[in-house]
């Protein structure tokens, strides 16, 4: 089958907890799974990272875990039975705290909320779905009237979008759950609510005075304060996640579009990761397939240049799991094999490290130049096989590595898949080496003989890609 290039990021959740649905969506193009600490205890997570891992061993497939911190998510808390009507014009009292709420008083998770949001603001719950405005202020709690009334569940998100939040975003539950995924050795930390670069600092800081060492940090864009420093923080991680739900909630469900595409934008020239996330194909939590414009949306993801797209209650509440992914696999392959132009996936990586990048524009033309089926490269941190992503060649890459951690975090690389390989002196590309490497991808199916490839590979090996060689298997 031909390759899909950008990937696709499953949340993990009740819908797939089961051992046989996460194969499932192992075997039909699940890349990353996310653990969503907002949702689900450490001992589930635990549960369901030990199944994936499992699993994709067994299917020989690469899977990375992504843990999402909650951050300061503010949630409603438990509601006595389940939920309750709040009509539009209502009044209802609102509370800082996480006791059980009932019709008549509603607690928010956020302790500051009589500090921090005054009479005239909005609250906006369920991702904006219902909207309350703050009347007046008491020693206790907000009386709000309901500007658009719905039914409210137990745990709904609560977004504050007039208010300026003045509790760290990097809570205790986030310090809990780090240190728990940390020893569960997920490849990437997803950091929620990020406002500026300051956010992501206090957690390397924190992280350092413990000892820790950090995997890649993907800062989820979800805020108005974070669109006004937002180089600042794409400089601060590995990558960025078009958090949409709540950017839409934060900002206006308007302006979601452009900025969806100027982030994309910024993710690449910049040369940084970047996750397409939420309401992808948000009716497939109850229905078989997607509608039109979901399917649009997920093909023009695509051609902004996303790296990955991501599913959310599609995969972990929804009763459509397995179908969502297929949808989503489906929709991108038809997108990348039938894009208008080979220009349509935006390519506009703007690099600063002359010799590296110098290599890996050169291997892509060359594998254009030569016809080649693949680029493979050597690479020890990932550094190369990203570059060569961010570029966006005509094939796939194929990506070698002595270092375990590196091969978990390539399945979130565009047009990458990755392989394991014993030899540390890979810089230098002997026959016995390339015999190997030949034999690996000729019996994974991966190539056939007669087929050219592009190498590329580093000498010192700890150092950046500097060598090129064609080859015909
Ligand atoms: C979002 O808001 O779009 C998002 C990805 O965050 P979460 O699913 O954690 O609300």
């Amino acid at each position: 089958m031909e390759s899909r290039y950008a990937k696709i990021v499953c949340t993990t959740g009740p819908s797939s907890s089961d051992p046989d649905v996460l194969r499932e969506l192992i075997k039909n193009g699940m890349d990353v799974a996310r653990l969503n600490f907002s949702h689900a205890d450490h001992e589930t997570h635990q549960r369901t990272t030990d199944i994936i891992r499992k699993e994709a061993q067994a299917l020989k497939k690469n899977i990375a875990i992504m843990q999402d911190l909650q951050g300061i998510k503010i949630r409603i808390s438990e509601i006595k039975d389940g939920g309750f009507h709040l009509q539009t014009g209502e009044k209802i009292l609102i509370y800082p705290g996480n006791e059980i709420s009932t019709r008549d008083a509603m607690y928010i998770s956020y302790p500051a909320l009589l500090e921090d949001v005054k009479a005239g603001d909005r609250i906006l719950i369920d991702d904006g779905l219902i909207q309350l405005l703050v009347t007046s202020k008491g020693k206790k709690a907000l009386e709000a009237e309901a500007i658009e009334g719905g039914f409210i569940k137990s745990k709904k998100g609560a977004n504050l979008p007039n208010s300026k939040t003045t509790i760290t975003s990097f809570t205790d539950k986030d310090k809990k759950d780090l240190e728990f995924g940390l020893k569960l050795g997920v490849d990437y930390v997803a950091i929620s609510f990020v406002r500026s670069a300051r956010d992501i600092e206090l957690i390397q800081q924190w992280a350092k005075e413990k000892g820790f060492d950090l995997p890649p940090l993907i800062a989820k864009i979800e805020k108005s304060q974070a669109l006004e420093c937002i180089d600042e923080i794409m400089d601060a991680v590995e990558g960025i996640m078009v958090a949409r739900g709540d950017l839409g909630v934060e900002t206006d469900p308007e302006r979601v579009p452009i900025i969806q595409k100027k982030l994309i934008s910024l993710a690449n020239r910049k040369g940084k990761l970047v996750i397409t996330a939420t309401q992808m194909l948000e009716s497939m939590t109850k229905h078989t397939r997607p509608t039109r414009a979901e399917a649009s949306d997920v093909a023009n993801a695509v051609l902004d240049g996303t790296d990955a797209l991501m599913l959310s209650g599609e995969t972990a509440a929804g009763a459509f799991p397995i179908e969502a992914v297929k949808m989503m696999d489906k929709i991108i392959r038809y997108t990348e094999k039938e894009k208008i132009s080979p220009q349509q996936v935006v390519t506009n990586y703007q690099g600063t490290n002359l010799f590296p990048e110098a290599v890996a524009e050169g291997a892509c033309q060359a594998a254009r130049a030569i016809g080649a089926k693949a680029i493979v490269v050597f690479t020890h941190s990932g550094f190369a096989a990203k570059l060569i992503s961010k570029l966006r060649p005509s094939v796939p890459i194929i990506a070698f590595t002595p270092d375990r951690k590196t091969l978990n975090r390539l399945p979130l690389y565009w047009g990458v898949s990755g392989y394991l390989i014993e030899r540390r002196d890979v810089e230098i590309l002997d026959s016995d080496l390339i015999s190997e490497i030949e034999k690996t991808l000729i019996t994974e199916n991966k190539l056939n003989r007669g087929d050219k490839i592009v190498f590329v590979a580093s000498s010192p090996f700890l150092g950046k890609p500097n060598i090129i060689r064609l080859q015909q298997l």
